[in-house]
């Protein structure tokens, strides 16, 4: 996994949609019905200057006291096992932004990744983008998950906008609905490469956002030693919004070394 140029980046996004185009399929294949896809990405991102959602604070980028990045993983349509296995070995705290109707197809699942240390935080019932519906509709679509999540996990606080699409009046029904942060993000994972805003290497406090597509595990897995060469932990979303005590996981071990005695997790304030 490497940083690739905005430009190049641009380049493989045009082949790709043309391929598509070109093959009249979706990513499913003949027959198939088209398979959800990563629905963010550090395209969407406005410039700060729109970023305002009413009364609900946004958040891009989280000041750390320790060197840390945050892992947000959105939607939930292909659960992973190879993530679980990772969260159990490496004590990672992920943050999955769920679809409620894709939870639904595999609670057994996300009560293991809660188990694991998992945090399970809302990105709407059925993925719409919120600017285009109306207020009453905006509130169904954050309201709705957080009963359902809550089956689960102690009612979540944390709204991931599909699309990154949101607004003020979004803003407005999202605190109505009991949400307190917006989280967007500053980092990306897509296609086994890492993006940054504005090319940069990551830095603490980063926001990186992922998905669960097939190859989720892989990914996060390639992430890792990037994320050591780096100097760089993991930090629970959750607790960094809330102000506590911050619990951050560094890691791995370098390939070819035990990794049962040297992660370790690190308790901060
Ligand atoms: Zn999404």
């Amino acid at each position: 996994m490497a940083a690739i140029s905005w430009q190049e980046r641009r380049v493989r996004y045009l082949l790709l949609t043309l391929f598509l185009l070109a093959a009249g399929l979706g990513l499913g294949g003949p027959g198939c019905a088209p398979l959800p896809g990563r629905t963010e990405s550090l395209t969407q991102l406005k410039p700060p200057s729109d970023t305002d959602a009413g009364p609900v604070k946004v958040v891009f980028h989280l000041p750390v006291s320790q060197p840390a990045v945050f892992l947000t993983i959105d939607d939930g349509w292909y659960p992973d096992s190879t993530v679980l296995g990772l969260m159990q070995t490496y004590h990672l705290p992920l943050t999955a932004f769920l679809i409620e109707k894709a939870m639904q197809d595999h609670p057994a699942y996300w009560r293991q990744f809660v188990q694991a240390g998992g945090h399970i935080e809302d990105h709407t019932y059925d993925h719409p983008f919120l600017t285009r519906i109306a207020a009453q509709k905006q509130y169904q679509e954050i309201a709705w998950p957080l009963d359902y999540f809550s089956r689960y996990v102690p009612r979540p606080d944390e709204l991931r906008p599909p699309y990154g699409d949101y607004n003020a009046a979004v803003g407005m029904a999202a605190q109505k609905a009991g949400i307190k942060y917006v989280v967007m993000w500053d980092a990306e994972i897509s296609h086994d490469h890492l993006y940054t805003l504005h090319n940069r290497p990551l830095q603490p406090g980063d926001i990186v956002l992922l998905h669960w597509v097939p190859g989720l595990g892989r990914e996060i897995s390639d992430l890792l030693p990037i994320l050591q060469r780096e100097k760089l932990g993991v930090a629970d979303l959750t607790q960094a919004l809330a102000g506590g005590p911050l619990t951050v996981t560094y890691l791995p071990p370098p390939p070819g070394q035990s990794t049962a005695t040297q992660v370790y997790k690190k308790s901060v304030k």
